[in-house]
């Protein structure tokens, strides 16, 4: 398996209305010939400038279909090989990224790289012969480390990352879409793009503040010449990634701020990634330090062909931004990948589809006999059957009736036998019709050819020009409709006939048409298969595309070729030799030069984004202290029964879940105390023998103080019938009331004043009483009666933050 570089392009936008208000320069030059990308430090005319050398260098006014034809054609067309494939933009906000990969519609020029992906792969469906696709797109964001469905009935919900042996990483429910046009991958990308966070900074008002995947998976079945099935997967990821500028020069506070944080921590998780891949030692590619690193996983560094665009802004005053733009890009063209076609995908539905597909058509063409319909029958046939019947009725009746419904059944698969053998005579007859229709529309295709093929118009969705002579018969009229529909000609009027008969077909014949309809619904390929005009664009454009990887690789090899040549070349004089190697050792001294301001410069940036970093760390400490502050307020407030009121225990039992990237804290649990409750003699005379602690020591204890307790309950209740409570409770007591017993009823009704200092004796004697815990507190001679404490736990599960 061969290994390719990550491929890197620059994009250098034109100055926008605020720089060319701040009469900003260009600081940047391109050499596209040589695929170069010259920097000037703004203010150093001494200094030489920087150069970066790329697979692509695009300047000011070039367009977005130029760098498409040139650098992202071939990657596309792999991808409906089986190859996997992602396109991302890189750059500070504001440098045209999203225009880059969205675009606009006008100029069409400089529609960008997602809708023209969508053209050039249903282009290349279209002209597939012998093969069909099933095409599914989904479009996730993540936005301050959530990864979001975009297409998702709730936009706001918080998906998971998974990862499976074969499958790899993963988004967990992420929502797929069938399509089967151009129009529908549109309506799905400008669905979820108005989904998308969006904030304001002083460098973009419409910036993005999350990164965006919009992916299109591709199942391509075909059969070879050897007449095997073959099934492949292409996915392609076109992701647009948020703002790589520093935060102080954003303006951002508050949120902006939390989520500028939170880009820039991907975005050097990414530069991690890409620095670990580039370096050969680092053993460790910490892909897990972010959501994007993870689901960019694979294209970096992994079964996939990746295409980098890094975008500048030309102006002085974004500088740093871009030089630290070209360096990332830099590194990142040294990532090696290890792209392959994906032959024979486990979890490929095309399979399914295919499988059924084949079974139903066999049904509707007779190869399987009524023996394999009867399964389809089974459903209608006992829906019609009668009832079963009771036992009470004779065996007679049973058998009879079993019988009838035989009977019954053999009439109705007999009439079925019949409208199928009708069937196939009308279908031999249509394929009569068809075969003369082909006929008619041959002669007239040259015409229709020279008609503008529409581009990018939708896809008839049962198109299935090239099925097999065993297709049902209304799918082969309905695709010769389509196909005269597309060509602007009313079908002709026989062709309705099909049409009604499918009408009149038996209900169960008529549920294998439909389902066997909706299945090649999914499916799209070879619409275009006898374009010529369309496959011979297409043929151009690939060629344009492998005449620029040519040149490409020439321009390259020029570059180094230079400074080997100087010593290897045979001179006719020490003159000439002297001439050429003194100029070879000026220009060498340039570049020690440029050398040496590199690792200046390098060292500078570093201390640059050390305050950065610094500043960060700074302001999440004083966030921290902040909540530390208010949580140390708020704990005393919280009940002490609560669990939640010891922080240091919290801190400990809390446990870091490395997938969900989130702190498992533990359930909250409230230990609710209750003050004991006034009880009858003999229920403390049962206590008191059941124990030191007071508990009820055995479970038929506790169930008889339960039992006993919702008596008392009841009591109470009965009593309050009877009492006014309220004018009893306020009524004036003595001390006598207060700390004796009543003795009509054998309850302590009240507990004890709280005194300080002298507490008057308790003059009840009842030594077998209970006494309040709480009384304990106080300085009074206490009986040898137990205190019971009853204790009972709630529990409020706790989601880890
Ligand atoms: P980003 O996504 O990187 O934050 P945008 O793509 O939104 O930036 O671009 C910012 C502005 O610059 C937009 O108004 C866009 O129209 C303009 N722009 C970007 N690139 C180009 C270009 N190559 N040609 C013309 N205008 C551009
Ligand atoms: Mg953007």
């Amino acid at each position: 398996m061969g290994s390719e570089s990550v491929t890197v392009v620059v994009r250098c936008r034109p100055l926008n209305a605020r720089e060319r208000a701040l009469a900003s320069d260009v600081v940047l030059s391109v050499d596209p010939r040589r695929c170069q990308c010259s920097i000037e430090k703004p203010g150093a005319a001494d200094e030489p400038p920087k150069h970066f050398t790329f697979d692509g260098t695009y300047f000011l006014d070039q367009t977005t279909e130029q760098m498409y034809n040139e650098a992202a054609y071939s990657l596309v067309e792999g991808v409906t090989e089986g190859y996997n494939g992602t396109i991302f933009a890189y750059g500070q906000t504001g440098s045209g990224k999203s225009f880059t990969m969205q675009g606009v519609s006008h100029p069409a020029a400089q529609r960008g790289v997602i809708p023209r992906a969508f053209e050039h792969i249903f282009e290349s469906i279209q002209c597939a012969e012998n093969t069909k696709f099933l095409v599914r797109a989904s479009y996730l964001e993540i936005y301050n480390e959530e990864i979001r469905d975009l297409l998702g009935s709730d936009t706001k919900h918080r998906l998971e990352l998974r990862e499976h042996p074969e499958r790899g990483v993963y988004v967990r429910d992420l929502s797929m879409h069938t399509v089967h046009s151009v129009g529908e991958c549109e309506t799905i990308v400008e669905r979820g793009w108005r989904n998308r966070a969006v904030g304001y900074t002083l460098m973009n008002k419409d910036s993005s503040r999350s990164h965006s995947i919009f992916s299109i998976h591709l199942e391509i079945y075909n059969t070879d010449a050897g007449g095997q099935d073959r099934l492949r997967a292409g996915k392609l990821n076109l992701v647009d990634l948020a703002g790589s500028e520093r935060q102080s020069k954003t303006g951002a506070t508050g949120e902006r701020l939390r989520e500028a944080t939170k880009i820039n921590l991907s975005l050097s998780a990414l530069g991690n990634v890409i620095s670990a891949l580039v370096d050969g030692r680092s053993k460790h590619v910490p892909y897990r330090d972010s959501k994007l690193t993870r689901l960019l996983q694979d294209s970096l560094g992994g079964n996939t062909r990746t295409l980098m665009i890094a975008c500048l802004s030309p102006a002085d005053n974004n500088y740093e931004e871009s030089l630290s733009t070209l360096r990332y890009a830099n590194r990142a063209k040294s990532i090696q990948n290890r792209p392959r076609i994906n032959e024979d995908p486990k979890d490929a539905l095309l399979r399914e589809y295919q499988e059924e597909i084949r079974k139903l058509r066999a049904l509707i063409s007779g190869k399987l006999g009524t023996a394999d319909l009867a399964p389809l029958l089974a459903g209608p046939l006992s829906e019609a059957s009668p009832a079963v019947p009771s036992r009470a009725q004779s065996t007679n009746t049973e058998a009879e009736k079993i019988k009838e419904a035989t009977a019954e059944y053999e009439v109705r698969l007999a009439k079925l036998q019949a409208d199928y053998n009708a069937e196939q005579e009308c279908k031999a007859k249509l394929q009569e019709d068809i075969a003369a229709l082909r006929s008619s529309c041959q002669s007239q295709l040259p015409r229709l050819e020279k008609a503008p093929a529409s581009r990018g118009g939708p896809v008839p969705k049962n198109g299935n020009r090239t099925a097999s002579p065993q297709s049902s018969s209304s799918c082969v009229t309905e695709d010769v409709v389509a196909e005269l529909c597309t060509h602007g000609e009313s079908p002709p009027t026989k062709l309705a006939e099909p049409a009604v008969r499918v009408q009149n077909t038996p209900p169960d014949q008529q549920h294998v048409l439909e389902r066997l309809q909706q299945l090649e619904q999914q499916v799209v390929g070879g619409e275009q298969a006898r374009n010529n005009e369309l496959k011979q664009r297409q043929k151009q454009r690939k060629n344009l595309a492998d005449q620029r990887k040519v040149h490409l690789i020439r321009a390259l090899s020029e570059d180094s070729e230079d400074s080997e040549s100087v010593l290897l070349n045979v001179y006719n004089s020490i003159q000439e030799e002297v001439h050429a190697k003194s100029q070879a050792l000026v220009k060498v001294q340039g570049k020690l030069k440029a050398a040496k301001l590199e690792i200046r410069d390098l060292q500078a940036e570093f201390e640059v984004e050390r305050d950065d970093y610094l500043a960060s760390i700074r302001r999440l400490e004083r966030e921290g202290l902040l909540l530390h502050g208010l949580l140390e307020r708020m704990v005393p407030l919280v009940r002490r029964d609560c669990n939640y009121s010891n922080l240091d225990r919290l801190k400990k039992e809390a446990a870091w879940d490395e997938e969900g990237a989130t702190w498992r804290l533990p359930d909250v649990v409230v230990q609710k105390t209750t003050l004991p409750a006034a009880v009858t003699p003999k229920l403390s005379a049962g206590r008191a023998s059941a124990g030191d602690s007071g508990e009820p020591s055995t479970a038929d204890d506790k169930e008889e103080v339960e039992e006993e307790e919702g008596d008392r309950y009841k009591e109470m209740l009965d009593r309050s019938d009877s009492e006014n409570i309220a004018s009893s409770y306020f009524r004036s007591k003595r001390a006598i009331h207060l700390l004796g017993r009543d003795a009509a009823r054998g309850h302590v009704l009240h507990p004890p004043p709280l005194v300080r200092g002298a507490v008057t004796p308790p003059i009840c004697t009842d030594s077998a009483l209970p006494r309040p815990f709480r009384l304990e507190s106080l300085d009074v001679p206490v009986s040898n009666a137990k205190v019971r404490r009853k204790k009972s736990k709630s529990h409020i599960h706790n989601e880890g933050i």
